[in-house]
């Protein structure tokens, strides 16, 4: 790869990009963004010609890396013999894209509705749940993240949900398993499953079971902090769903796609969902693609009953293009064995040496090539290593392990006090402990504040 340096490239390309783009999630006038010249790999440079090992797969998307040429290949030659056409038409690239998908999908999620990315694939999902069942209610997690448009972002428990939330919104939150940060004073997996499970049927009960048309739930929650659930917990709420007629939805828009070193994260707890929604990895996001894959009952639903929602670009033509060749490519080159065998075998052990050596490490978690640091003051009383959702100066930590993190060559990715380790699927071995080796320069920052 030759990254292209011309300094006064990126300076323009930012000069334009500050007048006129208007970024998402962000105080326009406060941030900087990075002018990026390229990208190839695992890697992406600046204008400057500083390259950075991509820890973040974009966000967590590019599962295959940047411009893999089989997948541009196929983007080109869709582009040259139909670019585009409307989704009430029977396209070759559309029917063979959801072919390949719910070939894959556990159980019964043979039918695919494909939106534009996860946010719209959430709205839908729950939309067909409520039909479905026609119970108003959903029930989602806090510690989860659904995506930014009203009923996504309503059912999201990350902060960024508090600007925009309604109080019609028909969601209830409840408490997921997370024993590190046990709201149920479990001291033990078992435990905390159990009284998840518990408190999920408590709240079911109060809410009224026959009000509730679904629950929500990343499989493994990401941005959230990565957190894998105990044996058990999506078995539980998998019966729960089942007892009181609920449709379970589970979210893998992150997960999915061989991230967790399965294609689907359900397959690690061999739980089949109603409705599983998907996006950024179908396709590597090389085309904004997403969807949700339907159980036959659901399908049921709406064989002689018109589904009311679609989307122009549904099944877009360019972007299922590109998932079949991404997931051509990720069954060629093994890229779900080699997340789990690269996860296993380095990315694990690299991750726990480094809490060993680090103070600033409070605990490691994750699962195939899909992992999170949580960053403490204190090991002990587990003290956040800046306060939740922290803001400006409060966040000087992180900032400063963030920026370590850049200087030594790697693009983290840092959500209040964490820093997550999600490098591309078929990221090399080389590639990891070069990761590895950055974090390690890193972390000596983050330890100076504990
Ligand atoms: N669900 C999950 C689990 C996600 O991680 C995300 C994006 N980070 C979304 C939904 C929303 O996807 P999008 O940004 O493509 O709308």
């Amino acid at each position: 790869m030759t990254p292209q340096t011309d300094p006064r490239a990126g300076a323009a390309v930012k000069a334009v990009d500050r007048a006129h783009v208007f970024h998402s999630w962000s105080a326009q006038e406060l941030i900087d963004p990075l002018a990026v010249a390229g990208a190839e790999g695992s890697y992406f440079w600046d204008h400057d010609g500083k390259r950075y090992l991509d820890l973040t797969s974009g966000l967590v998307y590019a599962n295959i890396g940047y411009q893999h040429p089989k997948v541009v290949a196929a983007i080109q030659e869709q582009a040259a013999r139909m670019t585009t056409f409307a989704p009430a038409f029977a396209v070759e690239a559309r029917s063979e894209a959801a072919r390949l998908i719910a070939e894959r999908t556990p159980g019964d999620l043979d039918k695919i509705f494909f939106t534009n990315g996860g946010a719209d694939a959430v709205e839908h999902a729950l939309r067909m749940a409520r039909l479905h069942t026609g119970r108003p209610k959903v029930l989602s997690a806090y510690r989860s993240y659904h995506g930014g448009t009203q009923q996504a972002i309503n059912v999201t428990g990350d902060p960024r949900r508090w600007a925009s939330d309604s109080a019609s919104a028909g969601v209830v939150h409840f408490w997921a398993p997370f024993l590190y940060r046990s709201r149920f004073y479990a001291e033990t997996e078992e435990q905390e499953c159990a009284r998840a499970l518990e408190h999920l049927e408590t709240t079911i009960a109060f809410e009224g079971p026959a009000t509730i048309a679904a629950i929500i739930l990343e499989t493994v929650p990401g941005t959230a902090g990565i957190m894998v659930p105990p044996p058990g917990y999506l078995a539980g709420v998998r019966e729960i769903c089942d007892k009181y007629g609920i449709v379970l939805v589970l979210d893998e828009v992150m997960a999915g796609f061989g991230r967790t070193g399965e294609w689907f994260a359900a397959d690690l707890f061999g739980v089949v969902p109603d409705l599983m929604t998907f996006a950024k990895g179908v396709n590597s996001g090389y085309v904004p693609l997403g969807g949700v894959a339907i159980s036959g009952a659901i399908a049921e639903t709406f064989a002689r009953r018109a589904y009311p929602g679609g989307l122009t670009y549904s099944g877009h033509p360019l972007a299922c293009a590109a998932a079949v060749a991404t997931i051509d490519v990720m069954a060629e080159e093994g890229i779900v064995e080699n997340a789990r065998n690269l996860g296993a075998s380095v990315v694990e052990p690299g991750l726990r040496a480094l809490a060993e050596r680090h103070p600033s490490v409070g605990e490691v978690r994750g699962v195939g090539m899909f992992w999170a640091l949580e960053l403490v003051k204190d090991r002990e009383t587990r003290e956040p290593l800046v306060p939740y959702n922290a803001a400006g100066e409060a966040n000087a930590a992180m900032a400063a392990f963030g920026a370590a993190a850049k200087k030594a060559g790697v693009w983290p990715f840092v959500n209040m006090n964490r820093t997550h380790f999600v490098p591309p699927l078929n990221a090399s071995e080389s590639e990891v402990k070069e990761g590895l080796a950055a974090l390690d320069q890193a972390l000596s920052v983050a330890d100076e504040y504990t």
